[in-house]
């Protein structure tokens, strides 16, 4: 498994910084666009065609995760309260106090990047806000563990630590992922510790942390629509993800602004 991690050139690191911008310029827009009476749909429609606009494609529509399944329909993951990730946007109405997790893909010059953020919805509750905070806090700590000679596994046992220190718990059924010449590509990336190191990072490397932090417990299921992932006892979750690149030193985050 760990000889299918690729190493990226130089060249191939450069587009996926250029594809890695559009993607955070369009969810800087969509954040500004998330309020009450908004839709999904028109997030939707929103983000691929500021993404086309930008000479990109949207890649999870169509995506297929696995042979026979149904592709995903949209641009956009949409996930709403209880849903963690993979929420389909359509037919939802945001209003005040939900949070809303929206999560891109980019495909530009054939290759890949990948991001996601948590929108609070006008005003919502403290506790909400101390789940955002938190889990894009994780996120940061997640990241400070690239740099060549960790582990993959660094990487989730920061995350646990941060988020459990908060009084959260962390889903432990998805993770981050290799990404760049596809939409998943090895390693898997757990955000909770292993008793396997996995791999060591190695410069060229591009990998999403993607850290998903619940209120209540960390159990999962999958809605009826094939797609959705949400919580087992209903209570809320926050997503946050970047594009990250190994360097010689350290790390760089492909999915940000300038
Ligand atoms: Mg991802």
């Amino acid at each position: 498994m760990k000889n299918k991690i690729s190493i990226k050139s130089k060249f191939e690191i450069d587009a996926l910084r250029e594809g890695g911008k559009i993607l955070a310029e369009v969810l800087e827009l969509l954040k500004s666009k998330a309020k009450p009476g908004i839709s999904g749909d028109y997030l939707d429609e929103l983000a691929e065609k500021e993404i086309k606009k930008a000479g990109g494609e949207p890649s999870f529509k169509n995506y297929v995760s696995h042979k026979g399944s149904c592709p995903f329909p949209a641009a956009l993951c949409f996930s709403i309260n209880d849903e963690i990730v993979h929420g389909i946007p359509y037919g939802k109405i945001l209003k005040e106090g939900d949070i809303v997790g929206i999560d891109l893909g980019v495909k530009y010059k054939n290759l890949f990047t990948d991001a996601a953020i948590t929108v609070a919805v006008d005003k919502i509750n403290p506790e909400l806000e101390k789940l955002m905070e938190a889990t894009k806090k994780s996120l940061e700590m997640g990241i400070a563990q690239v740099r060549p000679g960790n582990r993959i596994n660094d990487i989730g046992t920061a995350i646990q630590k941060y988020a459990e220190e908060n009084g959260f718990s962390v889903v432990r059924d998805l993770g981050g992922h290799g990404v760049g010449r596809a939409v998943h590509e090895e390693p898997f990336i757990p955000n909770f510790k292993q008793r396997d190191k996995g791999a060591k990072l190695i410069s060229g490397m591009v990998i999403a942390i993607e850290p998903m932090l619940n209120i209540g417990s960390h159990y999962i299921k999958l809605d009826k629509d094939n797609w959705t992932i949400k919580t087992v006892d209903g209570k809320y979750s926050a997503h946050f993800e970047h594009t990250v690149t190994v360097t010689d030193d350290g790390f760089e985050i492909l999915t940000k602004l300038f």
